[in-house]
């Protein structure tokens, strides 16, 4: 059961009069402050919230009319800092807003708060974040997912009825899944970045985080399609995506082998199964499909995302965002201190292995490699996705772990990342959708489609969501 109706539903009814955008910020306020302990949020925008909640009510249009939402603390929205839970950029006050946030509000949508990720959304379960860990809403003593771990904790604690995420190796998907949410990673793209902390720019994608596949498409309506602020952005589909067509029966299905192989904890490959036979059961056919590249897709990520990250972190030197060492006597001594005291571990790890990949001498053998096979990657899946509809798997090989669990094990980290990773190197569309439990915790079922085909991908999604429930 959710606190909130249903997201269209909600605008309708502030349209009509019979729902006040302010009681709805007021809801979602007093939702944040009871359950503060889950270290959901980093910062409310309680001033501005209240503001926008009485010009829209006094003016009550938009397809998002007096709907609140939280903001991953990435994403720069006017009236707070925008620090990418990273102490390198507390302090930094967005100059400009996210493309995201201004069509969202343009339709009368209303960021309650910001939302704990971890740092530089470098990570897969918020404790990177350099802040605070964010606890999971099934339990406590468990991690939420990362990086967007705040923004999947808070839509579960019916903080507001969406949140935004952004997936660059599976960040949406992960919390997602280990939160029992619905999460949706577009097609590379399909959403502008433009006002969004960048971490690796050839993967990183922008999404929400909802209860339903419904909600998740409405919210993807509104914020996609091209933005001049962004030569990556692609055209939304004409048809929008806010009415889906039922799109399961007499469709073909994949199951990806190599995500149903060693490694996936037996218990979540169970639920995985179980939603494949309802699958089957209600019209759709179902084959394996082998992409034999894929085991190779984490180790191609981590050498090109941490390539990236190295590049687009150059730019915090202490001199223009946020933290600046104070004691310098000299440039150079301020770029050194501002960024070995303002940077996290993890971050620096990044700096390290991705400079390292890209330098003389190591370039052709780590990241031109990469690269290689990314393309390969590529083509299989553009080759698997001529012959199926939709390719699935799980979205995680296990449930969320504990926290503290692997946060000594780098390597150990990166493997829950492993089903994640190569939708975002292929740019497809992947969605991710609770499909059971296992001990008591939630399984996340992936769903993916070929680039651009967003709506039918939401439109499968939606009716396998019906039948899974
Ligand atoms: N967990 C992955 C990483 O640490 C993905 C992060 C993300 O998608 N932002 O790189």
């Amino acid at each position: 059961m959710s606190a909130w109706l249903p997201i269209s539903e909600i605008a309708r009814l502030v349209q009509t009069g019979e729902l006040k955008a302010v009681d709805l910020v007021e809801q979602a306020l007093a939702t944040i402050s009871e359950k503060q302990d889950y270290n959901a949020i980093i910062v409310t925008l309680e001033a501005r919230a209240r503001e926008r909640a009485m010009a829209i009510d006094a003016q009550p249009t938009g397809r998002l009319a007096g709907v609140p939402f939280i903001a991953k603390d990435n994403f720069l929205v006017f009236g707070a800092d925008t620090t990418a839970a990273s102490n390198i950029l507390r302090g930094f006050e967005a100059p400009y807003q996210a493309t995201a946030i201004e069509r969202l509000e343009a339709e009368g949508a209303i960021c309650v708060a910001k939302a704990n990720l971890d740092a530089f959304a470098h990570g897969s379960s918020t404790e990177n974040s350099d802040f605070m860990t964010t606890k999971n809403p099934y339990d406590t003593s468990r991690v939420p997912g990362g990086s967007s771990g705040g923004s999947a904790a808070a839509v579960m604690l019916d903080m507001a009825p969406f949140a935004l995420g952004t997936d660059t190796g599976g960040s949406i998907r992960l919390p997602a899944s280990y939160c029992g949410a619905v999460g949706y990673k577009p097609t590379y793209g399909l959403v502008s970045r433009s006002g969004v902390v960048a971490m690796a720019s050839s993967t990183d994608v922008i999404g929400p985080i909802t209860k339903t596949v419904a909600d998740a498409a409405l919210v993807l309506d509104v914020m996609s399609g091209r933005d001049d602020l962004d030569g990556t952005t692609i055209d939304a589909d004409p048809a929008g995506y806010a009415e889906l067509e039922k799109s399961l029966a007499g469709k073909k299905v994949g199951v990806i082998k190599e995500y149903m192989a060693e490694g996936v904890a037996p218990e979540v490959k169970a639920q995985i199964e179980a939603a494949i036979a309802t699958i089957k059961a209600a019209g759709a056919a179902v084959v394996e499909v082998s992409l034999p590249s894929l085991p190779s897709a984490l180790a191609v990520y981590y050498i090109i995302c941490p390539a990236e990250v190295s590049s687009n972190l150059s730019r915090y030197d202490g001199q223009r965002f946020g933290h600046s060492y104070a004691d310098a006597t000299s440039l150079e001594e301020s770029y050194k201190k501002s960024r070995s005291t303002g940077f996290g571990k993890e971050a620096k790890r990044r700096i390290m292995i991705g400079t390292y990949v890209l330098s003389s001498g190591y370039y052709d053998a780590y990241y031109k490699k990469a690269q290689t096979v990314r393309t390969k990657l590529i083509n299989e899946f553009n080759e698997a996705l001529q012959s199926v509809d939709f390719l699935l798997g799980p979205t995680a090989p296990d449930i969320a772990f504990k926290i503290g669990e692997n946060i000594d094990d780098p390597l150990k980290m990166y493997l829950t990342d492993i089903l994640t990773v190569a939708a975002n190197l292929v740019g497809v569309p992947s969605i991710s959708i609770p499909a059971g439990t296992a001990h008591d915790m939630p399984v996340g079922l992936q769903i993916m489609a070929a680039q651009r085909h967003d709506r039918q991908l939401l439109g499968f999604a939606k009716e396998v969501e019906g039948l899974l429930v």
